[in-house]
């Protein structure tokens, strides 16, 4: 399917395990080619049958020619022997009719001897052997070929003797079968007639059977039985010869009725009524006596070579059968695995997988796709529609819109050929992957695969290339390419980069711990999203820097409320591990395409921009201008020119007095650095200290101040001491203490007379080597005094870390002192705490004597400020120290 939608719901498919997928096309193929194959089988059993059912008939027709053959050549041959027969009888009956007249006188002519001789002859004329016999009219043998005088016996009781006497106008011929002692003979009787019409006698011919049938077995096809019937169905003559049969009359048999019926002819089969087996049989009436040849031969013996053939084709055919039907088992048998693999293949893949046809119709669908979408197997099956599955899919809730709106995409890229992908939404929030892929001859494969796990895979490797673990905002190169996406459109609309660094990060990380300072940051970027508005993107660029992207449009000042929001949001107190931390941010803003049109441009504006919002006091954002970069040109110039100036000793040190504010008397000088640049003029510590920091140079600039200042301090009187600045970069090293001890015996300075002010920036890292450094410090036996009290983020907590000697009151409270009652509490609190410490109390910046006085009505030890002195070279020290004793003395 082209398009899922974001409405997805899977519904549990039901695990019956019944099969839902189908396969026409395998039904099909197995069908077809079980059909085929039963076909060709059938076909061949058919056509062998057929073959030998044709054989069999060629068989039998062939042996129905022979028979028809053999007994037409029998009938005619009986005929004319018959015919033969005959004719001497009739010659002989004309003669004797013609001749006598009575037979008295018929009996007494031929019984002579001179007509047994003529009788004798005239069978001989004839050719034809067998015994011609004269009987009188009362049937008593009265001549013979044979013997003279004859044998006295009566044939009165014969039927054809019978019929000539009783029936004058019956036929003048006769066939009989006769058992003459133990050899049945065929007689032929004429009967022998007067002129007058009266009966003479007759004359009969004599053929033993045994002749007859011995010609028949030497004529006889083998295994072929003749006969001779009377055509009243009296068996005359039979070979192989049936004794017992002769002169059985056989008129009930079907074939002597068929021949009847037939004109005399007739070749069929019948179950002979000798031995009851079947026979093929051929009849046929002789043209001029009423009788029949018969041939017959049995059906088994004439198929027995038939039958032995037709066992070999059927032999033959059955194997071929039996190897087609085996061969087709395998085939199918082999589809079937095919298919089994091939269902179990597709059915155990993880994707869904649907293959339509060209005309939409669905040839495959696996049992993932069924249960994916909890769709109907009885519904979804082979056969269906594109159509109908969409339609179940809106109907079971796995897809919403309209049926049309789903098929057309799919339609429109089978038609073109073309391979279509999309990811799709499920209801559930799963990703599906769906695939189109057209296939040859039209149609198309669908596979549909659950990809939300390997999304979430790819998504978490970009989360960890693209967002920030802690915050999980977006990171620096998440945040640049954005930039630049936003740098390519911002041609209508006004981009503003805001740099944020957030003031005094460093000192909760180190003071409370990382798990709060991270908790920190987590609150700060809730925070900052909070004041987003759409299309505003916010990142963590690292540590405490942040940076947010943000359109708008006028004036820059059209920025302001989004900064006041963003302030107010910081300066609410976010609850972390414990902690209620309000924090503030240095923020530098710059605007697209104004301050930069790349990336890089525009983040290192916003971050100059920072940077001076930073160097100006904190707490306060600064647009970018372009002075800013000029500016950030000069301190690298600095830099440049301080290592310069190191190098060449043009660092000056210049010393401001330290008043006690009971006596009024100088008590010590501070050491600061002066640099009197030969282009600039005099460059302030504020500036060029920093720089100092950043490169590094501070160690050198700190060694050289250090030295410089206890050489100086040794030429004082003893009481006065000397106070040097240590920067907290001097503490990285840890030589501190050596380079201090270094620098008093250079110097030949006692130790209690100088005085190290340190910053709380020294021990905000809280690593045990600054306290150490501290400890090295304090056995040397210098003093040790916090400067700048009361600037710091937790300045009182290190008072119990460590015991100071001295606390310089930040001049930012001295200068506030005379304006209300609020600067008062806090310096005489600070004071009070001092003195419970037994540490002492300077005020820095006292300019007026009102401020001095507030100052030693709070019980402050000294001062130091502009009231006095400025800070002022080492040359003019002598001098000043002999004014002030003067002044002190005339006091
Ligand atoms: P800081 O240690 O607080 O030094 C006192 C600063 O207050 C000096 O500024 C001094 O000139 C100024 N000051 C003194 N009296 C008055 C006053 O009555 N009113 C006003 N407004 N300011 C007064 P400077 O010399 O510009 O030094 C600035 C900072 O530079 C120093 O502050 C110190 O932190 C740093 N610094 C100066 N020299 C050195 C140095 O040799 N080493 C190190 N590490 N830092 C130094
Ligand atoms: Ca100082
Ligand atoms: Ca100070």
């Amino acid at each position: 399917m082209s398009t899922e939608d974001r409405n997805d719901k899977f519904r549990q498919a039901p695990s019956d395990g019944t099969e839902r997928t189908g396969w026409p096309t395998h039904f099909v193929a197995v069908f077809w080619i079980s059909f085929g194959g039963l076909s060709l089988i059938a076909a061949i059993i058919a056509v062998t049958a057929l073959m030998i059912g044709h054989l069999r008939e060629q068989e039998l027709e062939k042996n129905r020619n022979a028979l028809r053959n053999t007994v037409v050549l029998l009938a005619r041959h009986f005929d004319q022997r018959f015919t033969g027969f005959e004719a001497v009888e009739r010659s002989l009956a004309t003669e004797l009719g013609q001749q006598i007249a009575s037979p008295d006188q018929f009996a007494t002519a031929v019984s002579s001897e001179n007509f047994h001789k003529l009788l004798r002859s005239r069978i001989n004329d004839s050719g034809d052997l067998g015994e011609v016999s004269l009987y009188d009219s009362e049937g008593n043998c009265v001549a013979s070929s044979v013997a003279w005088p004859v044998e006295r016996t009566n044939i009165a009781d014969r039927r054809y003797f019978q019929s000539f006497t009783t029936a004058p106008a019956s036929s003048p011929t006769a066939i009989e079968l006769v058992h003459n002692g133990s050899s049945p003979a065929i007689v032929v009787a004429r009967k022998i007639v007067a002129q007058n019409g009266q009966l003479l006698g007759l004359v009969t011919k004599r053929v033993a059977a045994e002749d007859v049938e011995s010609f028949l077995a030497a004529i006889a096809p083998p295994n072929a039985a003749l006969s001779l019937f009377h055509q009243n169905g009296t068996l005359l003559a039979r070979s192989p010869r049936e004794t017992r049969s002769l002169g059985q009359d056989f008129s009930a048999s079907p074939l002597y009725a068929a021949a009847a019926a037939n004109g005399g002819q007739v070749t069929a089969q019948f179950i002979s009524p000798f031995d009851g087996v079947e026979r093929i049989a051929s009849v046929r009436y002789l043209d001029h006596y009423p009788l029949a040849v018969l041939a017959t031969i049995t059906t088994s013996t004439v198929l027995s070579d038939w039958l032995g053939q037709a066992r070999l084709y059927g032999f033959g055919a059955a194997a071929i059968a039996a190897v087609a039907l085996l061969t087709l088992g395998f085939v199918v048998h082999h589809l079937r695995r095919q298919h089994q693999h091939l269902e179990m293949a597709v059915n155990n893949m993880k994707q869904g997988l649907l293959l339509f046809d060209r005309s939409e119709r669905l040839i495959i669908c696996n049992r993932s796709y069924i249960d994916m979408f909890g769709l109907s197997p009885q519904l979804v099956k082979p056969g269906c529609s594109l159509q109908a599955i969409i339609a179940h899919r809106l109907e079971t809730g796995s897809l919403v819109g309209s049926v049309d709106m789903h098929c057309e995409p799919i339609r429109a890229a089978a038609k073109r050929g073309i391979a279509t992908q999309a990811l799709a939404r499920t209801r559930d929030g799963r990703w599906m992957q769906i695939m189109n892929q057209p296939v040859a001859r039209g149609g198309w494969v669908s596979t549909i695969e659950d990809v939300t796990e390997q999304r979430e895979y790819q998504e978490r490797i970009s989360r960890l290339a693209n967002y920030d673990l802690v915050t999980e905002l977006p990171n620096r190169s998440y945040f640049l390419e954005r930039l630049e996406t936003e740098l390519r459109d911002c041609s209508t609309t006004k981009v503003a980069l805001l740099f944020l660094d957030i003031d005094e990060f460093k000192s909760v990380n180190d003071l409370l711990g990382h798990h709060v300072g991270d908790a920190l940051l987590r609150n700060i970027g809730r925070a900052l999203q909070d004041c987003l508005a759409p299309g505003d993107f916010l990142a963590r660029l690292g540590g405490d820097e942040f940076a947010v992207l943000t359109r708008y449009s006028g004036e820059e000042s059209a920025v302001e409320p989004f900064l006041a929001k963003i302030y107010a949001s910081l300066r609410t107190s976010h609850g972390c591990g414990g902690f209620n931390l309000a924090v503030d941010a240095s923020i530098g803003v710059a605007i697209a395409p104004l301050h930069g049109r790349t990336s890089e441009q525009l983040l290192q504006n916003a971050d100059l921009a920072m940077y001076e919002a930073k160097s100006s006091g904190k707490r306060g954002f600064r647009f970018f201008e372009p002075g800013m970069e000029r500016r950030a040109r000069d301190r690298r110039m600095l830099e440049q020119d301080l290592r310069r100036a190191l190098d060449r000793a043009e660092i000056e040190v210049h010393f401001q007095p330290l008043v006690g504010l009971a006596t009024g008397a100088i008590t010590g000088f501070e050491a600061l650095a002066r640099w009197n640049h030969p282009e600039r003029g005099v460059v302030s510590p504020a500036e060029f200290i920093p720089v100092a920091e950043q490169s590094g140079l501070i160690e050198l600039l700190g060694e050289h101040v250090l030295r410089v200042a206890c050489k100086q301090a040794a030429t004082w009187p003893a009481q006065i001491k000397v106070a040097v600045n240590v920067s907290p970069a001097q503490f990285k090293t840890g030589v501190l203490p050596l380079k201090v001890a270094s620098a008093l015996a250079a110097a030949g300075l006692m130790p209690g007379r100088l005085e190290l002010e340190i910053t709380e920036a020294v021990l905000i890292k809280d690593d045990h080597s600054a306290l150490e450094t501290l400890h090295q410090l304090r056995a040397l036996g210098v003093r040790l005094a916090l400067d700048d009290f009361g600037t710091g983020y937790s300045s009182l907590s290190y008072l119990s870390k460590f015991p100071f000697d001295k606390i310089k009151i930040d001049r930012s409270f001295v200068a506030t002192l005379t304006e209300g009652r609020k600067s008062i509490g806090i310096v005489r609190a600070v004071i009070a705490l001092a003195a419970e410490h037994q540490m002492a109390t300077t005020a820095e910046g006292v300019e007026t004597e009102q401020q001095r006085d507030i100052l030693r009505a709070l019980e402050c030890d000294e001062f130091q400020g502009f009231l006095v002195s400025s800070a002022r070279p080492a040359a003019e020290i002598a001098a000043m120290l002999e004014a002030a004793q003067n002044e002190h003395a005339a006091a």
